[in-house]
């Protein structure tokens, strides 16, 4: 058995390897290292692919999310509905802003947004509502819209985790994670679904004059050369970085297969197990793409878990131990323990497995029959 990673990079890089390096000579051979050609056509074969009328590259996820808030023009003191249960990167963009931050449950099964927490987090001040597609897997972002909708608030999709995912709309129609909302948020750091080989972000949406607004926000703040309309950031996507993802779009689907594949394996040899959760999937087949798996250990032994884990050379992750609310950062006199019921028991009980496109059968066999072994003893 091959040694078990939890992403692995390397294994995937060695299928790609000669379409990287011929892009990387025409990139270096060319020297438009910055928003040159490789970078526009990037960005045009992702419109394509997400079938959304604007994709915007930039520098990382975060910067994704910060310049969104910053081209919808929130103000300090608006109020901004996110998740409790996500990366910090959520949260911290919009404090950064000096917007409001106003965490929430999730629901226990999807551990995405919880949609009567959401209509009872809504005040006058109220501008904006994240969601997070978690692991992979699209909120329900009928219900989100149709709230937004009738208190007139954006939606901006922190799609980090769950590009490729598609929402299916109760009428059948679908549309692709991150292109729901007005605008969404992606992140290319290498360990994502469609990862580059360094830091990567962008972000998306359907609307011609937000389009406008962000492009100038990315590139300080300039719609005509050195004329400054607005204060904007300094945030770009490089030429090799959108080489590599210029190689792996085409693949996309078929990685993210692979990982609903590998997740099928483990949830046959995990389900019925006394004391394990395997990951709730809500939506059509396609609604989940698995950035992570993630199990909930249900009997007080998940620390144990890991541990065994690591001792036997099977590396994991927990996502996330503390929540939000409870980081130094982040907390507030505003928030109260029993808003948090749901994620204050996730961060005791999640486990995430390795998760990535190269993974094997021997692999996660072994992986489950240790988990058996430990916690049903
Ligand atoms: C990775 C991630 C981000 C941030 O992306 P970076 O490219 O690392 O800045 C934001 N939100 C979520 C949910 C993420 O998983």
């Amino acid at each position: 058995m091959k040694k078990i990673q939890m992403v692995d990079l390397k294994g995937q890089y060695e299928t790609i390897k000669d379409q990287i390096a011929t892009s990387f000579d025409e990139v270096l051979s060319n020297t438009a290292f910055v928003n040159g050609p490789e970078v526009h056509a990037f960005q045009k074969e992702l419109e394509e692919y997400l079938g959304v009328k604007h994709v915007i590259p930039c520098g990382n996820g975060t910067d994704a999310l910060q310049i969104a808030m910053m081209g919808l023009g929130l103000q300090p003191g608006d109020e901004v509905i996110t998740v409790d249960f996500t990366f910090a990167a959520t949260v911290e963009v919009i404090a950064l802003l000096q917007l409001t931050p106003v965490l929430i449950d999730v629901e226990p099964d999807t551990f995405n947004i919880d949609i009567e927490a959401l209509k009872k987090a809504i005040t006058p001040k109220t501008k904006a509502i994240v969601p997070v597609h978690l692991f992979g897997q699209v909120a329900n972002m009928e219900a989100v819209m149709e709230i937004a909708k009738a208190h007139n608030l954006y939606v901006i999709e922190d799609n980090a985790q769950a590009i490729g995912a598609n929402y299916t709309w109760t009428d059948g129609t679908k549309q692709k994670a991150g292109t729901i909302g007005h605008v969404g948020a992606t992140s290319f750091f290498p360990s994502k679904n469609l990862g580059c080989y360094g830091d990567g972000g962008a972000i998306f949406t359907n609307d011609d004059d937000l389009a406008y607004t962000i492009r100038g926000v990315v590139n300080h703040g300039m719609y005509e050369r050195y004329h400054h309309d607005v204060v904007g950031v300094n945030s770009r996507l490089d030429a090799l970085q959108a080489a590599v993802l210029r190689a792996k779009l085409p693949l996309l689907d078929t990685y993210n297969n692979r990982r609903k594949e590998s997740a099928a394996k483990y949830t046959a040899a995990l389900n019925g197990e006394e004391s394990i959760v395997t990951p709730v999937q809500t939506g059509e087949a396609d609604s989940h793409v698995y950035h992570q798996y993630t199990l909930r250990i249900t009997n007080g032994k998940r620390d144990g878990l890991v541990k065994y884990l690591n001792e036997n050379g099977i590396p994991c992750g927990v996502y996330y131990p503390i929540p939000l609310h409870n980081q130094k950062a982040y907390t507030d006199e505003r928030y109260n323990e029993a808003d948090f019921v749901v994620t204050n028991q996730l961060c005791k009980e999640v486990i995430a497995l390795p998760m990535h496109t190269e993974l094997e059968d021997d692999q996660i066999e072994f992986i489950t029959t240790k988990i058996k072994e430990f916690v049903n003893v």
